[in-house]
């Protein structure tokens, strides 16, 4: 029999039923600590109360309305982001991938009504994720993903990430942007450098091109910024964010400026769910908090604290860990074991990480986390490393 849910995933027959900060329990009762919040979601942990409070205290009042009509935590959640960063505006989304699909018909809507229609090509990156709409799989060029569905949407150009060079040569007439993860993700938390992505927005500049920086992972704080542009000391013309906006909500917006957005008019886009009233209650909460005085530098010094420890279990199991990678708390571990056997063998060990590209397992603990659980999460990787020790 075929399955009821499309088994498009590997997954791993575990079911969870609540969840407490950063921990999660499953139906057999067993305790897990979340060093994969959701993979990059659950920035507040799970069930954090003023979370609960603001989505059932609109549940209710009020679900949806439709974007017909003037969305009221809309308007707010738009005025506070754009105070907090580069972004003259802001369209709400129900994910990354649409956050992201937008960018991209922007930047082309953008070099369209700057009298270049010809430009709709946008720069990429190898071991890029965007997500798995079809444009998104063009963009992220990985062949695995784009494998048997038809022709690959027109307009990506995948290039290596790191080398200049190699972007002002793939620059053409009908370049229109260039995207770029700060923080390669998926692909293996892979950290662009500051100088790198300096140099991406001097060629934008130079070639009238939009800059779009992709903080759907990145974004809300897990770098030890609320954005990781902030590293650099530029700005993005056009940033979708998602995940840890609605600290497990499903929610994502796509920021721009007002010149990148200038072509983006009545009637070019739209959503049927995008911030609707449930969503922006939930994210106009966690930015909230994420905007709090001692918030961001905790993710500093946690994440000081946990690279700290990292860097502890790495001397002590090098035959398990190559390198250690990350920025705040989008950490890696990049192994010498297969990262899905260690995945499954923290697992048991009691704590939950997520696989990457590039045999690599991310870190991503809630950014509310201690020290205490940074410790008891070591154990926990350190029991796991334990069971790939060759016995003598
Ligand atoms: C997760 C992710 C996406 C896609 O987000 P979805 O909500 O899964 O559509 C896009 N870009 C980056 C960098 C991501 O990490």
């Amino acid at each position: 029999m075929f399955p009821v849910l499309l088994p498009t995933y590997n997954r791993t027959d575990v079911g969870f039923v609540r969840g407490e900060g950063p921990y999660l329990f499953a139906e057999d009762g067993q305790r897990y600590l979340d060093f994969g919040a959701g993979i990059a979601v659950n920035a507040f942990g799970h069930a954090h109360p003023r979370l609960v409070a603001a989505l059932t205290e609109q549940a209710q009042k009020l679900w949806h309305t439709s974007n017909l009509y003037r969305v009221p935590g809309q308007e707010s959640l738009a005025k506070r982001l754009t105070e907090v960063t580069f972004a003259d505006t802001c369209f709400f989304t129900n994910s990354g991938v649409e956050a992201c699909e937008l960018a991209w018909k922007m930047a082309r809507r953008y070099q369209y009504v700057s009298g270049k229609p010809e430009r709709f090509r946008i720069i990429c990156f190898q071991g890029a994720f965007h997500g798995r709409t079809m444009a998104a799989i063009a963009a992220g060029g990985n062949p695995k993903y784009l494998e048997g569905f038809g022709p690959k949407v027109e307009g990506f150009d995948s290039i290596p990430p790191g080398d200049l060079k190699a972007v002002e040569a793939a620059i053409g007439p009908e370049t229109a942007a260039i995207l770029i993860e700060p923080v390669q993700g998926e692909g293996g938390v892979r950290v662009m450098s500051p100088e790198y992505l300096r140099g991406l927005r001097k060629l934008c500049d130079d070639n009238g091109l939009l800059l779009i920086f992709d903080e759907v992972q990145t974004g809300v704080g897990r770098t030890g910024k609320l954005f990781a542009y902030e590293w650099t000391g530029i700005t993005p013309d056009i940033m979708p964010i998602a995940k840890a906006i609605g600290g497990g909500f499903p929610v994502g917006a796509c920021l721009a400026t007002a010149e990148a957005a200038k072509g983006m008019t009545a009637g070019t886009h739209g959503t049927t769910y995008g911030g609707n009233p449930l969503a922006m209650a939930v994210a106009n909460a966690a930015l909230e908090m994420a905007l709090e005085p001692d918030f961001l530098p905790h993710v500093e010094q946690i994440a000081n604290y946990m690279q700290q420890q990292m860097g502890r279990l790495l001397a002590e199991y090098p035959q398990v860990f190559a390198e250690i990678r990350g920025q705040g708390l989008l950490l890696g571990l990049k192994l010498k074991v297969p990262n899905v056997e260690f995945v499954n063998a923290a697992r048991r060990a009691g704590l939950l990480v997520v696989g990457a590209g590039d045999n690599v397992v991310r870190v991503l603990p809630p950014l509310t986390i201690t020290e205490e659980h940074v410790r008891e999460a070591m154990e926990k990787l350190s029991a796991a490393a334990k069971t790939f020790e060759t016995n003598p």
